[in-house]
């Protein structure tokens, strides 16, 4: 069995979603969506547009995952982050020493990260880091 190849580079460079983390604003109802559709899951609308999104969030619910690909060493934590300004982003967290760390509500960072390695090919993307408070 051959397995697909992994997107390229060049790829996720021309993607403005992926590293400018550009999502979609509903024109009528005023949600945000990330990855951007068409069409806004909220109320159908068409009418939608490009929207930049927030670093900053809090969580808003995460799991620790035991079960991953082989490039990714578990226990992973995966968080939903309530962006900033509205928007949702999905993703792994980088440098959490214990994964008890990682609370509901606690302040977050996205940045950007190495995810994987397939291939020879790195992928890279946004991953959740904890904010110090204080
Ligand atoms: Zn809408």
């Amino acid at each position: 069995m051959t397995m697909p190849a992994p997107p390229s580079p060049v790829h996720w460079r021309l993607n403005p979603e992926v590293y400018r983390l550009i999502g979609m604003r509903c024109k009528d109802c005023g949600h945000i969506t990330y990855p951007r559709r068409k069409v806004c899951p909220k109320c159908g609308s068409f009418n939608t547009e490009n929207h930049k999104l927030s670093k900053k969030g809090t969580v808003h619910t995460y799991c620790i995952n035991y079960v991953l690909p082989p490039e990714i060493e578990p226990p992973a934590p995966i968080a939903i982050v309530d962006l900033e300004g509205g928007g949702k982003f999905q993703g792994l967290f980088t440098e959490v020493a214990k994964p008890e760390d990682v609370k509901i509500g606690a302040k977050v960072e996205l940045v950007l990260r190495k995810i994987l390695t397939s291939r020879g090919i790195a992928m890279y993307g946004y991953k959740v880091r904890l904010v110090e408070e204080g």
